[in-house]
């Protein structure tokens, strides 16, 4: 029976680029909607950028520019890194969006009149010094529970503990360090405290979907009977649920109630039903029968560990009860690791998905990598470098390219292109059928490294055949114009070849840029292949063209993020030594410094930026004959009159910047310690007696 699924990934939020961990999972539903697709069912895929909520409107403050300023900048980014790594959404949408305004508003209005919004007046952290209440991610102090340090205000790091701001003992606020006070404003709330809720999910996190399977991973779903209480029904309640937020905020304002606002954490999933809406008016398809709860679509998402919270319980009740079709499938996946442990630029392990391209490592190359280390469980992927090269070179090119850059020569120089296949070709087609749809099912149930493993054995396994039947022996019969060996060259290559197209078919959902070409350039069966097509032995190849680089060991030294400038000690285990929070950037040439044009300025005015707290705007004489106009985020660290009349130093050559208040002709150099909580103090650079303004600094 042919199925419809609509799948997409977590959104990801809009105030930085990719990071490795999105592409893990991406890359991760990106295989499973190839595979299902390969089994010709219908997939929507989609994803969107999570553009609302406090860290947003706070980082493009700080920048000058307007919230969605910043989340355009992130947006423009998505396009090509998606591309680069072959995944495939049909749709790309964001939060800020009409569609995705209209259906939580819809979904607020539904759950409002069956019941489940409460609104009650709460006491909450105020920052008296920035004027906004603060989000929970913006306050910090002791763990209740466990008594672990800086610990953000609404879950602990080292415990686990999930509680209110003011659960936490010394509380301050991370915008300025100061103790917030409490102060009382009127929230809105999704009663999941309602025992309709605990009973729904109950039976939904235990529940089982239209394919047999349980809607969330064993470990998920202990970890939600944990949430969910084991006692007796009448027992376990879970806590209502704060869904709004006080102006200022970024985020759709809710109906009726002027000044507040829907908490990111109730729109962003809601953008997925946005995405497939925006989808569905691009593509002419009935987006309320797809997602109609009694229609037969199925609904899966593939999320990060650190969000379950969210998706195995809001989620679902929020569709629920707004009378909407809940999800089938919420498949977890663990964090990205780099040998073992978290990924960090200090520590020289970070990766950016966007510097591994640029250096000219093969995006399939990493897609390989994954998929031979995720599973179904809920578990870290690690990225070790030498393991990483073992797998591409000794299995992908070694066993697998290989196949074909042997078998084809002979085809190629002895018999025209032309495969013949000689006596019954049954059990091989039986054997390359079994092992595609048994490769297939671990695909399907995201056992994806047993599912590579699989595969390996089955080159394993026809790179034996082939050399059993010593082709190189049989060559010989050529010259010697023996039929009958000639018959038996070509046979042994024509089977090593069907088994190269079957793997290609069975690698298709890891390496589709690569079965590509297989299917139109060397067997020329048009551009993709379906399962199916694993058991079709092919009649002819075209000459073998080049498929596949090795992983030349040195591109590792240009992959890890600001390695240790003293090169080696992270290999040697040491700890890589972090002066001022960070370890010092890879080493740069003159020619690079040189680029920098670094000039003695003279600040001539200063003075506060009106709607910033942290910008001062600087008037700078560089000798040019005019001043410049510099925004520099010293606020808290300087007022205008002591800068007035002093020597600084200015990068003339940054290319102007345009903010909200007006162009930014360089930037100032000053100090800071990259743990802000170590030293938060900015310090501004300042020349000897005798530097004049326009002077370089070399
Ligand atoms: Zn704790």
């Amino acid at each position: 029976m042919p199925r419809t699924i609509f799948v997409t990934t977590a959104l990801p939020y809009a105030n930085g680029s990719f990071h490795l961990g999105h592409i893990l999972e991406y890359i991760q539903a990106d295989i499973w909607v190839r595979c299902q697709r390969m089994a010709g069912h219908t997939v929507y895929f989609v994803g969107a950028d999570d553009a609302h909520g406090a860290p947003i409107m706070l980082k493009a403050e700080s920048e000058g520019i307007t919230p969605r300023e910043l989340v355009a900048r992130y947006a423009s980014e998505r396009p090509r890194y998606l591309a680069s790594f072959h995944i495939g959404f049909d749709h790309w949408h964001s939060t800020d969006s009409p569609e995705n305004i209209a259906l939580s508003r819809a979904i607020y209005r539904q759950l409002k009149s069956a019941g489940f919004i409460a609104r009650r007046t709460i006491e909450q952290f105020y920052d008296p010094i920035k004027g906004m209440f603060l989000p929970d991610r913006y306050i910090k102090g002791e763990c209740p529970r466990c008594h672990a340090k800086d610990q953000y205000g609404d879950a602990c790091e080292n415990c686990g503990a999930v509680y209110a701001p003011t659960d936490l003992i010394g509380p301050y606020s991370t915008l300025t360090h100061t103790t917030p006070v409490l102060k009382s404003s009127e929230h809105f709330f999704f009663r999941l405290s309602d025992p309709r809720c605990v009973a729904f999910l109950r039976e939904w996190t235990t529940g089982v979907n239209g394919q047999g399977e349980q809607h969330l991973q064993p470990e998920v779903q202990a970890k939600t009977r944990e949430w969910l209480g084991r006692a007796a029904d009448g027992d376990a309640h879970l806590d209502d649920w704060d869904i709004s937020r006080d102006a200022p905020y970024f985020g759709i304002e809710i109906p009726d109630a002027p000044g507040k606002f829907f908490y990111v954490w109730l729109d962003a999933p809601v953008g997925y039903l946005a995405s497939l809406q925006a989808y569905c008016e691009k593509a002419g398809l009935d987006f309320n029968h797809l997602i109609d709860p009694a229609g037969a679509t199925e609904q899966v998402h593939f999320i990060g560990k650190d969000i379950v919270y969210f998706h195995a319980l809001f989620w679902p009740a929020m569709l629920k009860f707004a009378g909407r079709k809940t999800p089938d499938g919420i498949n977890v996946h663990g964090f990205v690791t780099v040998n073992g442990q978290k990924m960090s630029k200090s520590r020289g392990t970070g990766i950016s998905p966007l510097r591994y391209l640029e250096i000219g490592m093969d995006a399939e190359w990493l897609r390989y990598y994954f998929a031979a280390k995720l599973n179904q469980h809920v578990e870290d992927v690690d990225f070790v470098a030498t393991d990483f090269t073992t797998r591409i070179n000794s299995d992908l090119v070694g066993k697998f390219v290989n196949i074909a850059s042997r078998a084809a020569s002979f085809i190629t120089k002895h018999f025209d292109g032309e495969l013949r296949y000689a006596g019954d070709t049954d059990a091989l087609r039986a054997t390359l059928s079994d092992t595609a749809r048994s490769v297939q099912e671990l695909f399907e149930s995201r056992d994806y490294s047993r599912a590579v493993r699989r595969i390996m054995a089955c080159a394993d396994d026809i790179n034996q055949a082939f050399d059993t039947a010593q082709p190189w022996v049989k060559a010989k019969g050529i010259r010697t114009a023996d039929a009958a060996q000639k018959a038996a060259l070509q046979d042994a290559c024509s089977r090593a070849l069907a088994g190269f197209k079957a793997l290609t078919v069975m690698l298709a959902p890891v390496l589709p840029a690569l079965s590509r070409r297989v299917a139109g350039e060397l067997f020329g069966e048009g551009d993709s292949y379906c399962w199916a097509d694993a058991a079709v032995l092919p009649a002819h190849i075209a000459p073998f063209k080049h498929l596949m680089q090795r992983v030349d060991p040195k591109l590792f030294d240009a992959l890890f993020e600001k390695a240790d400038a003293a090169g080696g000690a992270d290999a040697a285990g040491t700890a890589a030594s972090a002066p001022g929070g960070e370890a010092i950037s890879a080493t740069i040439q003159m020619d690079d410094f040189a680029k920098i044009d670094l000039r003695i300025a003279k600040i001539v005015d200063c003075s506060a930026v009106e709607g910033s707290d942290k910008l001062l705007r600087l008037s700078l004489d560089v000798n040019e004959g005019r001043p410049r106009q510099v925004f520099s985020g010293i606020k808290s660290a300087y007022s205008p009159q002591d800068l007035i009349g002093k020597l600084t130093v200015l990068v003339a050559n940054l290319a102007p910047r345009k903010m909200r208040f007006g162009v930014s002709e360089g930037m100032v150099l000053a100090a800071s310690h990259h743990d802000k909580q170590v030293d938060g103090g900015i310090y501004i650079l300042e020349p000897w007696p005798g530097a004049r303004p326009g002077m370089r600094i070399n």
